[in-house]
């Protein structure tokens, strides 16, 4: 399929055999759009035919991506296609009748940071690079070293030492070379591009890479795909739900959540533009101030969160995230630290989906929408959960209380229930 990329701060476009990241004009903060041909899509495929497929996976979604032969570049791992749950105790406990989760910590290294590594490695394949690098907070990096692993391609991998363990652990298991920096998410991403300049590396970084939003954009196609089927119709049009909320740091998946319904919407394929609704750290909040502020303009933060995965002083999509939520109507909302902590444990308990702090955060924000009335009660509503809670048991263990510890005989667990 031809596509072109177009800058999403002066609009001139580009073309892809010969622009690889960003618009020369902007150097790295012309972050590109990929413009795809819907006629073409079109005439190719259709949401029933789409819906016959049995690939459960992102390349089901194949036709959409801007990549010819996909599948042949594909790497061999199971990528998105996660469960999307009627959230009914939740649902019970916030009055809303419509409430669904999707849990993408169901992805072959536990984040939604595979959508978009799998894409970027297929490319990376299509291109003919050999060594792909990436700037992380640590799933971005994990979902990388895990996919390049399974197309057996190298990988150097830029994480804050501080990363936690388990997200470390995976980049170095998967045969990473691992580089710590002694510094925050910021400092990596820098570090990094300037690497792959230097050595020549394909770079992966979020936004900068183009492709890392096409990847991710599978995941609103496939809840509107996944909406459909619960209610149980089979038309030529999704369903799409009234809301979706997700949780933002760099601003990429919301933008990539916002690239997927665009792209529904101009082939007809949907009957409704979701309201997006960001839920960023109320320590790293730099979307959400450009937003309450009115403007595009992103003014860096002091990043504080104990939500590593959406703690950024520079959301690197951060104009197209504003964007996203703007033109949709939605909101941005933020929330503290206590009130993640206290989510990953209510999530748990009422619906038995474990996420990480970042994951947790768009069910914080989700439960701040309807106390602050944004929210109608029957509308459809989509709550994405970004990240396996086993990506930090440290953070977990806040919240998750205690075990008993016995002697092992019945009379000690007597006691113990007593
Ligand atoms: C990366 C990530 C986010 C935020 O995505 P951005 O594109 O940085 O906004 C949220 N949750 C988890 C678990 C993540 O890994």
């Amino acid at each position: 399929m031809d596509y072109h990329f177009q800058c999403t701060l002066c609009g001139d476009e580009l073309d892809p055999r010969t622009t690889r990241y960003v618009c020369p004009k902007h150097g790295d903060d012309g972050i590109l759009d990929t413009i795809l041909d819907y006629k073409a899509i079109a005439a190719k495929t259709s949401p029933q035919k789409i819906s016959d497929a049995r690939d459960f996976s992102i390349w089901r979604y194949a036709d959409l991506l801007p990549l010819d032969d996909a599948t042949k570049f594909a790497p061999p791992l199971a990528v998105g296609w996660t469960p999307l749950y009627r959230a009914r105790t939740i649902g019970a406990q916030l009055g809303l009748s419509n409430l669904y989760i999707k849990d993408d910590g169901r992805n072959p290294t536990a984040s939604f940071k595979d959508r978009a590594s799998a894409f970027v490695v297929a490319k990376a394949r299509a291109l003919g690079v050999e060594i792909i690098t990436t700037a992380s907070t640590g799933n971005a990096g994990a979902a990388l070293a895990g996919l390049a692993a399974a197309a057996q391609m190298p990988t150097v991998i830029f994480v804050p030492e501080t990363a936690p363990q388990a997200k470390i652990a995976q980049l170095l298991i998967f045969g990473s070379r691992v580089m710590l920096v002694t510094g925050n998410y910021d400092q990596a991403f820098d570090l990094c591009l300037a690497a792959s300049k230097e050595f020549g590396w394909y770079c992966r970084n979020t936004a900068y890479n183009p492709y890392t939003v096409e990847g991710k954009k599978t995941a609103s196609i496939e809840i509107c795909e996944q909406m459909s089927a619960v209610s149980g119709q089979r038309s030529a049009v999704w369903s799409a739900p009234d809301r979706i909320f997700v949780s933002v740091g760099d601003g990429n998946i919301i933008s990539g959540l916002w690239k997927g319904l665009r792209d529904l919407a101009a082939l007809g394929w949907i009957d409704q533009m979701p309201k997006l609704m960001g839920v960023q750290a109320d320590g790293s909040a730099a979307c959400y101030n450009a937003w309450k502020a009115g403007t595009e303009k992103i003014t860096p933060v002091g990043a504080t969160t104990l939500a590593d995965s959406i703690s950024a002083d520079i959301p690197r999509d951060g104009v197209r995230a504003v964007r996203a939520v703007r033109e949709t109507g939605g909101a941005y909302l933020t929330v503290s630290d206590d009130e993640i902590l206290a989510a990953i444990r209510d999530l748990a308990r009422a619906e038995a989906v474990f996420a990480e702090p970042a994951g947790a955060a768009a069910y914080a924000g989700l439960i701040k929408a309807v106390k602050q009335g944004l929210v109608k009660s029957d509308e459809t509503m989509v709550c994405l959960i970004t990240g396996s809670g086993l990506k930090d048991i440290k953070s977990a263990m806040r919240v998750a209380g205690e075990g008993t510890r016995i002697e092992p005989t019945l009379e000690a667990v007597r006691k113990a229930i007593g």
